[in-house]
């Protein structure tokens, strides 16, 4: 008894108290998030997420015919809503970024009008990521208006990870808001079995920090998309890593009031 007794409390105080050390030990619940993108846009794969039971978080385009139909449909399912906002990359189309887009060209009080009235147009949404973006993303001056935006309405951020030289990390830390990175992106090729090869990518990464996310999208790669994001799950199920919604990535940082739709 003595010796099963002198087992048990190390793990118990790895459970209670968390540490470095416990982070990688499997004493912790393995969890990943998968961040579905570009809801409000194409429809594809739209249905088969939205009344799955997979707990993705939806991030829905802004401004878009169908952003109040997606954020409402999404929430009313039980699922966790992001904003999805549409930043200016250093190459693409300008259609690819939707109605009234942050671009460089902006000044920061266009900026703050566009992200406010985007997340207007976006019930629900508890966090923002961005759509894109990969010039925008390292501008300070704008990048430093849509995280002061974010603070005042308790939304956390997900940087999508469309450049090394992105500003949110340094300056999320800076102004204190609760951001985590992407870790993999699920559809870059539009076939179920590299959606399935990602999504072991996702458990490895999960398996090594203790959590993951990883990004995919409805739209034209939606239906594939969707097709290998459940063909997944029973190997997630076997190696022990729970889906969750982004939010619960956090850690405990967020407080209840990042809960509160505006
Ligand atoms: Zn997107």
């Amino acid at each position: 008894m003595k010796k099963f007794a002198k087992l048990i409390i190390p793990f118990l105080f790895f459970s209670f108290h968390g540490s470095a050390s416990a982070e990688n030990s499997h004493t912790k619940e393995l969890m990943a998030a998968i961040i579905i993108d570009d809801f409000g846009g194409g429809t594809g794969g739209v249905r088969d997420f939205l009344d799955g039971d997979i707990p993705i978080t939806a991030a829905v385009m802004p401004f878009t015919e169908n952003s109040k139909e997606h954020a409402e449909w999404a929430h009313k399912n039980g699922f966790e809503v992001m904003l999805h906002l549409p930043m200016e990359p250093k190459r693409g189309k300008r259609s690819w970024l939707g109605p009234k887009p942050i671009t460089v060209d902006l000044s920061p009080k266009e900026v703050r009008q566009r992200v406010e009235e985007a997340i207007k147009s976006v019930p629900y949404a508890i966090g923002l990521n961005n759509h894109m973006g990969s010039l925008a993303v390292e501008d300070e001056e704008i990048v430093r208006v849509i995280v002061e935006v974010a603070k005042e309405r308790n939304l956390f951020i997900i940087d999508s990870g469309t450049s090394p030289g992105t500003k949110f990390p340094e300056i999320a830390k800076e102004l204190g808001v609760p951001l985590l990175k992407r870790d993999v992106f699920l559809d870059d090729i539009s076939s179920s079995s590299y959606v399935r090869k990602q999504m072991a990518r996702l458990a490895r990464v999960t398996e090594f920090n203790g959590k993951g996310i990883a990004i995919g999208h409805v739209g034209v790669t939606g239906k594939v998309c969707s097709v290998g994001v459940f063909e997944s799950m029973a190997e997630f199920k076997e190696r022990n890593i729970k889906i969750v919604p982004v939010s619960k990535l956090f850690s405990g940082k967020l407080t209840k009031k990042n809960f509160v739709p505006f």
